[in-house]
């Protein structure tokens, strides 16, 4: 029989103390949606069941004992650390869920110089790890927009990407070890080393788990040298999202690495380019970095690659590098987009896609073209391809539409959930895969099945290993 809410509040205390238990209504409803319904947070009008307790983790012990107590009572916990979930993570699918957060759990454990390594515990803000890494002349090379807010425990668990990722890679990359703890309350470490060929790598079962496996307590990353002052940027507008691709991918497969390459169409270069753009333009875009000279040779390289396409028309590097000083997004900017949203309740949303150099195309054509045909209220429909591969990219759909006829808390049924599925069809059809680095959530679940095929065997027997009494982060990755 399952706890009631006052047993669970009361279990929690005596494991934890009454001191380290948030009960406030306010907080606990705000804490059943993510940027998914975000509506519901915005507008103030909430419909997903209301978690019993947010429980303020302070140590991988705590953490232990908290998963053994809900194992055995069977109660859903949801896992958090920076709340900038966008996909559903962090929704409460069923009543009387206990949110586990870590963000109390925020120390810089050990910055590593000579092994070019950092741990952290969970709720370390990427940007306080930034800001000591530079303090030394290095870099995590880790910067996705929510830099700011994101914390590294989230990071691993949504298996992130940041925008210097086509030199750097994605955090799976960074990642050297990490510790995490399962349901049953084993406590596991993975130890640092540069590489090993000792089985499976299993560094992989915790990232990108998304709180739907175990709880992760403390990462190991990666470090990098530092040269600000060797950035180079280049940019063009060009009339064919065709041809940018091409130019892209003929950089990518030449053996360039710049740390940004960047295609944008004209709906979503025209919110960041109007100033040198034309309506109809696309702009297609570099950063190379690193050492002087491999920054100079990347640029140049690039520069002789796009130079072979006469519909490439070169602009001045300072708006690119303009443009590129304003990327990050902390909470002003946060704040400031909620409140647009509440003024116009003209919403923006974002889907990211990858697929192989074949696919891309076609898949962005397809997909944008069904949304502008088939969904109502749309008022900008674009995209934008952002982290590049020898074999492919990634495709990120920009859109905004206007709110009519149904109030906030359907936002999600009338619009943004049509448009993911039109999203994931188109990707499915190709051969794509359709999250690229936003996490399955709750959002994308429904499609785990057709996005794993044959080796959702592999998917599910972990998730039956680790989680076999289904109390972690239900309905995220496998649906309910
Ligand atoms: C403005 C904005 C910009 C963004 N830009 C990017 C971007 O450039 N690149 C990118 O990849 N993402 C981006 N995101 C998405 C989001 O920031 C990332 O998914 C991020 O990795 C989440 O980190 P977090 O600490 O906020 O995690 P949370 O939001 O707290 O949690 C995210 C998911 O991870 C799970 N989780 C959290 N902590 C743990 C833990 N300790 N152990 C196990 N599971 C855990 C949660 O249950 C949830 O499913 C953006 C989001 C916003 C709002």
């Amino acid at each position: 029989m399952s706890l009631s809410r006052e047993a669970i509040v009361e279990g929690l205390q005596h494991i934890v103390g009454p001191e380290h238990v948030v009960t406030d209504e306010q907080v606990l409803v705000q804490s059943s949606v993510d940027n998914f319904r975000k509506l519901q947070n915005i507008f103030d009008v909430h419909t997903m069941p209301v978690p019993a307790a947010v429980v303020m983790v302070q140590s991988t012990e705590m953490a232990a004992e908290l998963l053994r107590w809900a194992d055995e009572q069977g109660v859903n916990v949801i896992p958090r650390t920076g709340a900038t979930a966008t996909e559903g993570g962090l929704e409460s699918a069923v009543p009387d869920s206990v949110i586990l957060d870590g963000s109390p759990m925020d120390r810089i454990i050990d910055v590593d110089a000579c092994n070019m390594q950092a741990t952290v515990q969970c709720g370390v803000p990427l940007q306080a790890l930034e800001d000591r890494a530079r303090e030394l002349g290095l870099t995590t090379g880790h910067s996705p927009q929510s830099k700011p807010v994101a914390h590294l425990g989230g990071l691993v668990a949504t298996r992130s990407i940041g925008q210097f990722s086509t030199l750097y890679g994605g955090i799976e990359d960074m990642v050297v070890g990490l510790e995490a703890v399962f349901p049953n309350g084993q406590i596991c470490r993975i130890k640092n080393v540069p590489r090993r060929a000792a089985g499976p790598d299993i560094r992989h079962v915790v990232i990108g788990n998304e709180g739907a496996l175990c709880f992760i307590t403390e990462v190991t990353v990666k470090l990098f040298p530092y040269f600000p002052e060797s950035n180079r940027f280049l940019g063009w507008t060009l009339k064919s999202m065709t041809t940018g691709f091409e130019a892209l991918r003929e950089v990518m497969v030449s053996g360039f690495k710049p740390s940004v390459a960047r295609l944008y169409d004209p709906g979503d270069a025209g919110l960041h380019f109007s100033h040198f753009a034309a309506d109809d333009d696309c702009v297609l875009l570099f950063m190379a970095e690193g050492p002087p000279g491999i920054s100079r040779a990347t640029a140049d390289g690039i520069q002789a690659i796009v130079d072979t396409y006469p519909e490439c028309t070169q602009v001045d590097s300072a708006y690119i590098e303009t443009w590129f000083n304003d990327l990050c997004w902390g909470p002003d900017k946060i704040i400031a987009e909620d409140e647009r949203i509440r003024q116009t309740r003209n919403v923006n949303r974002t889907t990211e896609i990858s697929a192989d150099w074949s696919s891309i195309g076609e898949i962005y054509a397809a997909a944008r073209d069904r949304i502008v045909a088939e969904i109502p209220d749309i008022t900008m429909m674009g995209g934008h391809s952002s982290h590049s591969y020898i074999n492919g990219t990634n495709m990120y759909f920009n859109y905004f539409f206007n709110v009519v006829g149904v109030g906030p808390e359907e936002e999600t049924t009338k619009y943004y959930l049509p448009i993911i599925s039109i999203i994931c069809e188109e990707t499915l059809k190709r051969g794509g895969s359709i999250v690229h680095h936003h996490g399955m959530g709750k959002a994308r679940a429904p499609w785990v099945k057709d996005e794993y095929g044959s080796s959702y065997y592999m998917l599910e027997t972990l998730k039956q290993a680790f989680d076999p009494s289904g109390i972690m982060n239900k309905g995220t990755i496998f649906p309910i």
